[in-house]
């Protein structure tokens, strides 16, 4: 079964890559000869999801699904959330974006933090969403060299590195990504069968 991924994130499309079995053949935008960014403008990370699966899916007609992420931090009341990606405004990078969230909470002695990812499939134009949330919290400063985005302030329950200081391979097992990923394979094994 052929199914598009759109994202234009390499290091989404190699965690998702050594995620699903081979049985699935995994496109990606370019094979598409589509190059531009998808809009991501809508107020929740279900609604982005559903868009960017939408969006793909009315265009070239394909199977495809589309994840969006957001960390969501108890002491700013889930912020940043939808907003992860732009958090420190528009001309912003990974960097930029962990240190005003480190800044913001310079102070704050509950780091409660979780990420959320929504993945949307449309498969034989039918629509469906799967979710993957990982619980932990925002560490006092940046470690590891790991991952991409928030991976170096964040540290999962259950471990003393940050998801930037774990193996590739050990973030695979236990991500937000991760989780909503296998739920998606678990359903697409399922329609393959039936
Ligand atoms: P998006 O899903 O690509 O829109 O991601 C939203 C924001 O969350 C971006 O700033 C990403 O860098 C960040 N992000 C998404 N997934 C991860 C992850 O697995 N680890 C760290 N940051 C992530």
């Amino acid at each position: 079964m052929k199914l598009t991924f759109a994202s234009g994130n390499k290091n989404k499309f190699l965690e998702i890559e050594k995620i699903i079995p081979n049985k699935f053949q995994l496109g990606n935008l370019s094979d598409l000869n589509f190059f531009d960014e998808i809009p991501e403008n809508e107020d929740s990370i279900e609604r982005n999801a559903a868009y960017k699966a939408n969006f793909i899916h009315s265009k070239f007609n394909v199977n495809v699904f589309a994840d969006d992420t957001g960390l969501e931090v108890q002491a700013l009341n889930g912020r940043p959330g939808v907003h992860s990606a732009r958090f420190a405004g528009i001309e912003c990078d990974a960097e930029k974006n962990m240190d005003k969230l480190l800044f913001e909470l310079k102070n704050a002695e509950n780091r409660t933090a979780r990420f959320k990812t929504i993945i949307a499939l449309v498969i034989n134009k039918k629509f469906y969403q799967f979710e993957g949330i990982i619980n932990g919290e925002i560490l006092k400063s940046k470690k590891g060299n790991n991952g991409f985005g928030y991976d170096p302030i964040f540290k999962p329950d259950g471990y003393i590195e940050s998801f930037a200081e774990l193996p590739i391979e050990t973030k695979n097992k236990i991500s937000h990504r991760a989780i909503a990923i296998l739920k998606l394979i678990d359903f697409l094994s399922k329609i393959n069968k039936s």
